[in-house]
């Protein structure tokens, strides 16, 4: 069976979902996505990453040209129309074909479509084991320049430091923001335990908000655990008990080594542990049916 996607109100074999090279998204990367997992026959939080999405549009002046519900309905049917229980679902919205000017004025219409396909996660052995991590030279977008709250079609920054990675044979990376100052990874977000209090960095210093990020915050809460939105330096990394990413492809994932200093014992530690667990829970059991 072909993979079957959304496109602009249909729903086509994958081999019929073509868009104009002259859309901003493929020109300019003007447009803005998200990335979204199913488990179990529920896709998790889709409420909130419809959100996201409709807040991402607004923040760079995008009318996105179906409601929400009409959104969440192309959400579900692209999933079922692929017979899946278990995906990742990448929602996209273009700027629209436009003429080779950037000026977004000149695209009429933004272009929407859903991609639901299966995941590769990072092997499942670091789940057990932990990534070492490295942080990098390339900054993570400043605020004022263009927001890392935006999910947009321009991930060059990020891909940047991916390379960088990938020139270290490193699976992730820590990024940090002009100041300095701990942000994210490429694709995640980035939390550090120290005496037995959780710490991720706050909105203001220029991160993406994740969905997983708010969803470990909840429950980590929800077990009587200290949570800081606090910024941090990567000393604090290097002297942390311990630490985690999150993110809607990887889940909840240990790091056990930055720099090439072993954070904590150097294994997955406690707190990490059951914050993996509790969210597998969590995700497996809550969300909107397929
Ligand atoms: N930061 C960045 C830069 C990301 O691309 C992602 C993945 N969308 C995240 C953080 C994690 O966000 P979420 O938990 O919503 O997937």
């Amino acid at each position: 069976m072909p993979k079957m996607i959304y496109l602009d109100g249909a729903i086509v074999p994958e081999a019929d979902a073509k868009i104009s090279v002259l859309d901003h998204g493929v020109l300019y990367g003007d447009g803005v996505f998200e990335g979204i997992r199913g488990y179990n026959g529920r896709i998790f939080r889709l409420d909130e990453h419809l959100d996201r999405l409709y807040e991402s549009a607004r923040s760079i002046s995008m009318d996105i040209p179906i409601e929400w519900a009409e959104m969440e309905k192309a959400v579900v049917d692209t999933v079922n129309a692929n017979g899946l229980r278990d995906c990742y679902i990448r929602l996209v919205v273009t700027r629209g074909p436009g003429d080779l000017g950037l000026d977004p004025r000149k695209c009429p219409r933004p272009t929407v479509f859903v991609i639901a396909d299966r995941i590769t996660l990072f092997p499942a052995e670091l789940y057990d084991k932990g990534l070492a991590v490295m942080s990098v030279s390339t900054r993570r977008t400043a605020p004022d320049a263009l927001s890392p709250r935006v999910k947009s079609l321009n991930y060059l920054n990020n891909i940047m430091a991916k390379i960088l990675a990938n020139i270290a044979g490193m699976p992730e990376v820590i990024m940090l923001n002009p100041q300095g100052y701990v942000v994210e990874g490429t694709g995640d977000n980035i939390f550090i335990i120290r005496k037995g209090k959780l710490m991720t960095p706050p909105l203001y210093l220029g991160i993406l908000e994740g969905i997983t990020r708010n969803a470990v915050m909840e429950i980590a809460r929800s077990m009587d655990i200290e949570v800081a939105e606090e910024a941090f330096a990567l000393h604090d990394v290097y002297v942390a008990d311990e630490c985690f990413l999150t993110g809607t492809a990887a889940e909840v994932i240990p790091v056990v080594s930055a720099d090439g200093r072993r954070i904590g014992s150097g294994e997955p530690g406690p707190i990490t542990k059951k914050l993996i667990r509790a969210f597998r829970d969590l995700a497996n059991s809550t969300g909107t049916p397929i």
